[in-house]
Order: C-alpha cells, then sequence, then structure tokens
C-alpha cells in the first residue's frame, strides 16, 4: 500500500485523467457533518438493534419503537448540513464529471448540497419523509410527529389507510429496483469508481466495486479503516474524507 501522501496523489491523478467519475457513499461521508455511522464504536448499531422490516409490518409496538428512534433522530441530527464531501460530489455533478452519486445513506445531505434528486441513487431510500407500504404515497414527518406524540401512534395512510414507513429499506425489506438497476449501470459505464465511507460489508451494495472493477473502472476505496472489499480496489485511500477531498481540490 502506498504511504498516505503518494495515494493522495495518486487519487488526484486518477481524477484528473478519468473520463466518467462515479462516487458511492456511505454513512462515513456524513460523520463530519456530526451524523454518527453505524459501525464505528458508538455508532447507531451499536445503540440500537435495527428493526427487521418484517418485525415492523408485524408488530404495533416495534412500530412505535421506530418512529420514537426516528423522531429522537430529527432532534439529534436534523440540522446537519452537507461538510466539504459532499461539496465536492456535487461539484463533479455540476460540472460533468459524474453523472450522479450512488449513495447507501439515508440523510438527503447529497440533495442538500445542491445534486438534482434524480441525480442521486439512493439504495437504502431516504428517512426525511414517509411512504405508505400499500399504495406508496408519500407523506411528511411533519404530519406524522405531533399525531405521533398527542396519540402515542403513528397516522396511518391519509388515501388507503395502510400503514406508513420512513421511506428507507429496511434489513429484510426488498432493495428498489430501479435504484438498483440505476446503480449497477453507473458502476457498469464509469472509468473511475470512488467509495466513499463505507464499511462494504453490506449486501448487494457491497457487488457494487466488484462490478465497476469487472467492467473495466479503476476502484478506489477511501476509508478511515479497512473495508470487506478492500481486495477489489486499485487503490486504497485511508484517512478522514474531508481532508482528503479539500487537499486535492486545493492542489
Ligand atoms: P458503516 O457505518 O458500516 O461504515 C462507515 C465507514 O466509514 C466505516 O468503515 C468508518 O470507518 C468510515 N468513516 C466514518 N467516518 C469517516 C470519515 N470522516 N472519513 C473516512 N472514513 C470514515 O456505513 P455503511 O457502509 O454506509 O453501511 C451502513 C448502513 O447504515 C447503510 O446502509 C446506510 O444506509 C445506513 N446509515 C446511514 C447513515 C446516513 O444516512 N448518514 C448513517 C448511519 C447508517
Amino acid at each position: 500500500m502506498p504511504d498516505h501522501k503518494e495515494a493522495v496523489s495518486r487519487l488526484a491523478q486518477m481524477i484528473d485523467a478519468s473520463r466518467t467519475i462515479v462516487p458511492f457513499t456511505g454513512a462515513g461521508i456524513s460523520t463530519e457533518s456530526g451524523i454518527p455511522d453505524f459501525r464505528s464504536p458508538g455508532g447507531l448499531w451499536t445503540q440500537n438493534r435495527p428493526i427487521s422490516f418484517q418485525d415492523f409490518v408485524a408488530d404495533a409496538s416495534l412500530r412505535r419503537e421506530a418512529w420514537r428512534r426516528r423522531f429522537a433522530m430529527a432532534d439529534a441530527f436534523g440540522s446537519a448540513r452537507p461538510n466539504i464531501g459532499h461539496e465536492v460530489i456535487a461539484s463533479w455533478i455540476k460540472e460533468g464529471r459524474a453523472p450522479a452519486v450512488i449513495t447507501q445513506n439515508i440523510d438527503n445531505l447529497h440533495q442538500d448540497a445542491g445534486v438534482a434528486a434524480d441525480k442521486v441513487v439512493e439504495i437504502h431510500g431516504n428517512t426525511t419523509y414517509a411512504t405508505c407500504l400499500s399504495c406508496g404515497r408519500r407523506h411528511e414527518l411533519a404530519w406524522i410527529r405531533p399525531i405521533f406524540e398527542a396519540t402515542g401512534d403513528a397516522p396511518a395512510c391519509e388515501a388507503c389507510g395502510g400503514i406508513l414507513k420512513t421511506a428507507t429499506i429496511s434489513f429484510g425489506q426488498q432493495m428498489p429496483l430501479e435504484a438498483m438497476q440505476q446503480a449497477k449501470a453507473l458502476a457498469s459505464e464509469c472509468d473511475l469508481f470512488i467509495v466513499l465511507g463505507s464499511s462494504l460489508v453490506v449486501y448487494p451494495a457491497a457487488d457494487l466495486p466488484q462490478l465497476a472493477r469487472r467492467n473495466g473502472a479503476r476502484v478506489v476505496i477511501l476509508n478511515r479503516e479497512p473495508t470487506g472489499c478492500d481486495r477489489v480496489a486499485h487503490l486504497i485511500v485511508r484517512g478522514e474524507i474531508g481532508d482528503i477531498l479539500e487537499s486535492i481540490i486545493h492542489r
């Protein structure tokens, strides 16, 4: 593995030489915005056991717990703003260097950094609004929260009475077909695939770097610690995403 300075310089050269960059982000890109990741010490994973999709649907008390957690998160991280990592990716998209960003994140910070919603491919959904599990209708959290706080339960869908859930993909829930198709097409058609802040242990998301490599892309993993797919990367850059991207754009 090259030393840190050499790795950052190689990343900068690969960015300059590339025709089409596809950034693929995980929870690690948002830690510098104050949102903890899943698997680092003290991360969300260590505090709350995830509620599976099947349990959410079957058990009203677990639905209440899921909503309680969601609004506690809103109080803790609701004011999070995009950081330099989100901004650099937004600039690549604006300049036409990257067609879109693929993200495992559910926090809407790529859109908040100015990326059009149709250029943010969310393979694990979005937690900033809810959808009905029966008819798919969108509902805003600002409408759900006061009802939850007054009654102890989230309301049913206004249109069909179905169960409302944040628009995220829980463990056990089917992956979003369209977003997965878009993600696979992006990974297959780029010449530089850059993973930023993901432990690459959640599948099928973690298949994407391998797909990119099989289709001829150079693969870079930028993460502060080893990931589940380091063997797939042409270049590994260890460190903080913000520092590294900032040093590359201010060369
Ligand atoms: P993860 O927590 O498994 O991995 C994050 C990785 O990023 C870790 O390896 C960590 O070392 C690294 N990291 C953290 N901060 C970093 C920084 N500043 N610079 C460089 N590396 C950094 O996250 P994952 O792989 O995205 O998988 C977790 C799942 O949890 C995803 O599906 C995601 O939807 C969800 N999640 C999302 C958010 C969010 O939307 N912000 C937050 C937590 C979890």
